[in-house]
């Protein structure tokens, strides 16, 4: 008796297993973000009289913002962008003002969209002008924050010819993502990201005619239909009829 109980355990969790294996994503804003490790925000100072004052009104101590940016000279975070890790308390002002980051659950090994409520697609996966696109034109105002769609390993950053500004991240399962015509890439290669965490900004570097995220997914090198793998988007159903070469 005791046996075949344990038998009906075993087999109803195996049941279960997939369906719990949810995770909870926090999302990037504007406002909260994300990088080796620390809460904070990335931000650009055209002064070291600004800089100062900033730090001195959000953040920790120097040498943490230095530590964060991989850097020991202050001279290096004037004029670029560089990350600010939040002190304790102006965490605490950004929560009482209800200033937060969205969590979402999804399933664990899931991709999430790498912008956030993406309406329109101006390309999608196919061929296009007599050449494979190899991944989804994502159309958003310059600036936007773009996440991490996944977890992994920033592999490459940098200018890629016609994709502009772009990075590339490696994840489990020989997956690599791939984020195109960037305005500002904030990662560094060999860091590690976290799902929903920011890594750039849209922009529309190399050949690009407006404002976009070019997207892609390769699994052992070969591109696959983003489409086919990011979760159903509500918002892209409603404007299918505008998709170009929709299959
Ligand atoms: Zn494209």
């Amino acid at each position: 008796m005791r046996k075949i109980l344990t038998g009906v355990l075993i087999f109803t969790l195996t049941l279960c297993l997939p369906l719990f294996a949810e995770v909870t994503v926090l999302l990037d804003n504007e406002h909260i973000q994300e990088y080796r490790g620390k809460v904070g925000k990335w931000m650009r100072f055209a002064t070291k009289n600004q800089f100062d004052a900033e730090i001195a009104r959000i953040s920790t101590t120097l040498p943490e913002v230095l530590r964060v940016n991989g850097t020991d000279n202050i001279r290096g975070l004037i004029g670029s962008y560089s990350f600010i890790p939040y002190s304790e308390k102006y965490c605490k002002d950004l929560e009482a003002g209800g200033i937060k980051r969205e969590a979402i659950t999804c399933k664990e090994d899931q991709f999430i969209w790498p912008v956030k409520n993406v309406a329109l697609l101006t390309s999608v996966f196919g061929i296009r002008w007599g050449k494979l696109h190899e991944g989804l034109d994502m159309p958003s105002p310059r600036g936007t924050i773009v996440l991490a769609v996944k977890s992994g390993k920033v592999v490459s950053v940098g200018y890629a010819g016609g994709y502009g500004k772009e990075i590339r991240i490696e994840h489990r399962n020989n997956f690599i993502t791939r984020y195109a015509h960037n305005s500002v890439n904030y990662v560094k290669e060999g860091d590690f990201v976290k799902q929903g965490q920011v890594i750039g900004l849209v922009g529309s570097s190399g050949n690009s005619t407006g404002s976009h995220l070019h997207f892609e997914i390769r699994s052992n090198g070969i591109p696959l239909d983003p489409l086919d793998l990011l979760p159903e988007n509500e918002l892209l159903h409603v404007k299918k009829s505008r998709l170009k070469n929709w299959k």
